[in-house]
């Protein structure tokens, strides 16, 4: 998927993989369903539905609450993590590791958001357990580098065995954001602007976001 037009100048990648039943959601957890009151199909005067689901469905921001007895809930999040400038960049790792600061390759970090391009878990709608995932290191390289927000292509900022949730840690105790589950296949290595905002969901603990990375100008058209 290349990028979608805005306007002569502007274009975005969508980073959102598409909701649906054949979504892969973590083992032990609720998968997305949808059911239908009302139908067309049924002689209805309307279509209506309702979801059910883990709040930790495709791409998605996790709050502090996820990790932390004493964090905070998805809504109460400020905007500002999920909004603004954010640099991909691209690392080549073994299946099943954890990337750390030399990883990066001395890649110069550019803007606060950074989202790590691993293509460790290439279909969303197929479950594989040795994906990438983040490691403590580069979740405090990046806060030093002034990073409030790090995001990956997998399921997890950590490996699906670590129950000590190590980069969740990290990050917790740097006070940043997470998003997981983008989908970057499509994204060149750069600084774009990130639009990710989280449903404002009361004691939730993650939320589903439409993701999308936006090249060039905004326009108020
Ligand atoms: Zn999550």
């Amino acid at each position: 998927m290349g990028p979608k037009s805005m306007n002569e100048k502007t274009e975005y990648f969508d980073i959102s993989p598409e909701i649906s039943e054949s979504l892969a959601v973590w083992p032990e957890d609720e998968k997305y369903r949808r059911s239908i009151q009302v139908d067309f199909k049924k002689g209805g005067n309307l279509l209506l539905s309702s979801i059910e689901t883990t709040v930790h469905l495709g791409a998605h921001a996790d709050a502090p609450n996820h990790y932390h007895p004493s964090g905070e809930a998805i809504g109460e999040r400020k905007l500002d993590y999920y909004l603004g400038s954010c640099q991909v960049i691209t690392v080549f790792q073994p299946r099943g590791s954890r990337v750390l600061p030399k990883d990066l390759k001395g890649v110069k970090i550019l803007a606060p958001r950074v989202l790590i391009k691993t293509q460790s878990f290439p279909d969303p709608n197929q479950w594989n357990s040795d994906f990438n995932s983040l490691s403590p290191q580069l979740v405090e390289y990046l806060a030093d580098q002034g990073a409030i927000l790090v995001g990956i292509d997998t399921p997890s900022v950590d490996l699906m065995d670590d129950k000590l949730l190590l980069s969740h840690t990290a990050i917790y105790s740097r006070n940043m954001a997470i998003l997981e589950g983008v989908i970057l296949d499509a994204v060149p290595d750069g600084v774009y602007t990130l639009v990710a905002l989280p449903l404002r969901l009361k004691n939730a603990d993650a939320s589903p976001v439409r993701a999308i990375l936006i090249k060039g100008e905004i326009s108020n058209q």
